[in-house]
């Protein structure tokens, strides 16, 4: 089972304005990158991975909206919970992504499939708002490669007696395990088809691809899939870096690669479903000394502002400035799932937005500085309109839209910039529901 447009789906249920529009979902920096893209934003060639500038130029018309990990991770866990409800044994592959081994459908025919995966769509649809597709087969790959055929909003069974017929017409690319290396190897001896791959003899696989890796390769090309379903031991940390062309001493140069290797590990973090509690800057200098520096938090967090302003605290602290670097990574430990996340991290993160219960009793230590700057996407509560996002700022102005996912499409009002009854709110408050976070709502 695989969620369609995960990101930009949750922002096009959360605000109902953005239905049916192109919506891109990301960073707007300069080194900003599409985390998600609406098929609205796809059918004008816009895709997750892009360059945020060029996906906006391919279409101009899409809404921008920077990402809110926190409630795709609320939302993926309504839908895990209701795939662990029908299936016993599950493996989540991500925040959007799981196998299900149903028990009742071991031996179960085409049609008996179709019903479960049907039933399944039609129940994750109607409670949590979001569209799933979903693959089925004699073994996982399989099943993965019919759900990426069965998008969007689709469900393809493969039969046993039709597995081969479809596994071999797909390039060979299509097949777990192999990369771009190994496909230019495939391709160099005229092999581009799995069935083409099938059809080798095994003695020519294992010598062109090694011996572990072109048996295992060849079994699977010849539809023998064994792989289990089940929990994968988890990483214990998740990290990016990346290696200059030239040493760098520049130290602005150098924060700006930090923060972008601290966005590409956010994205691997979040789509692990977790957070961390430490972040580690790793530098290597013109002599190939490798320094590492970290931070620890008192609790995990998913927040990419966060984790990102620790990875730039700590350069300084690993080099003096004008050193010269060639690699620069950042990694992230100390990983908790989202959920256990929940359990901390509200209450004692400043930056996360006011407390549940109203803080009329101290209006001197209004946290909020009254000239306050909106950025368009943020959610908002106004005192007497309700839950809102901001659509746009400027001139001392702010306008916002109010509308959760379940008021339908909500009205645009525009207020002053520090009008007092208006206050940034928790994204989650978009859902429109009280939703079970693990430790019960105001009970701190
Ligand atoms: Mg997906």
């Amino acid at each position: 089972m695989d969620m369609d447009a995960f990101f930009a789906s949750v922002e096009q249920l959360t605000r109902p304005t953005v239905r049916s529009r192109p919506v891109l979902v990301g960073g707007l920096g300069p080194r900003g990158t599409v985390a998600g893209a609406s098929y609205e934003a796809r059918e004008y060639g816009a895709k997750s991975a892009m360059p945020m500038g060029e996906a906006r130029r391919r279409c101009p018309v899409a809404v921008v909206l920077p990402p809110r990990f926190r409630v795709y991770q609320v939302v993926s866990r309504q839908v895990l919970g209701i795939v662990r409800e029908v299936s016993d044994v599950v493996q989540q592959v991500s925040v959007d992504e799981a196998f299900l081994e149903p028990a009742e459908l071991a031996g179960a025919d085409v049609q008996r499939v179709e019903e479960f995966a049907g039933a399944l769509r039609a129940r994750v649809q109607r409670e949590v708002g979001v569209v799933a597709s979903i693959g089925a087969g004699p073994g996982k790959q399989l099943a993965k490669i019919a759900s990426g055929l069965a998008k969007p909003d689709g469900m393809l069974v493969v039969p046993p007696d039709e597995q081969l017929e479809l596994l071999w017409a797909l390039p060979v690319r299509k097949m777990w395990g192999i990369g771009p290396v190994t496909e230019s190897k495939l391709h160099r001896i005229g092999v581009n088809t799995i069935g083409e791959l099938a059809a080798m003899h095994p003695q020519d696989v294992t010598s062109l691809l090694g011996q572990a890796v072109g048996g295992e390769l060849h079994r699977l090309a010849q539809g023998v899939d064994d792989h289990p379903v089940a929990e994968r031991a988890e990483a214990k940390q998740v990290s990016a870096e990346t290696t200059f062309d030239h040493d760098i001493a520049d130290r602005e140069t150098l924060l700006a690669e930090v923060v972008g290797q601290a966005e590409n590990a956010h994205r691997r973090l979040v789509s692990s479903g977790r957070a961390a509690r430490t972040v580690t800057l790793k530098v290597r200098d013109s002599d190939f000394t490798t320094i590492s520096r970290a931070e620890t938090f008192s609790s995990a967090t998913s927040e990419l502002h966060t984790l990102s302003a620790a990875a730039r605290r700590l350069l300084p602290i690993a080099l003096p400035p004008g050193t010269p670097v060639r690699l620069v990574g950042v990694s992230y430990s100390g990983l908790a799932t989202s959920e256990q996340e929940s359990l901390f991290d509200h209450p004692s993160d400043p930056e996360d937005g006011p407390a549940p219960e109203p803080e009329s009793a101290e209006p001197a230590e209004a946290p909020r500085p009254s000239s306050r700057q909106w950025r368009a996407g943020d959610d908002v509560q106004h005192a007497e309109h309700g839950h809102g996002w901001v659509q746009g700022s400027g001139h001392g102005r702010v306008t916002i839209r109010f509308e959760t996912a379940t008021t339908g499409r909500g009205v645009a009002r525009t207020f002053a910039v520090d009008d007092p009854l208006l206050s940034a709110a928790d994204p989650v408050a978009s859902l429109g529901v009280e939703v079970d976070q693990p430790c019960g709502g105001g009970g701190r």
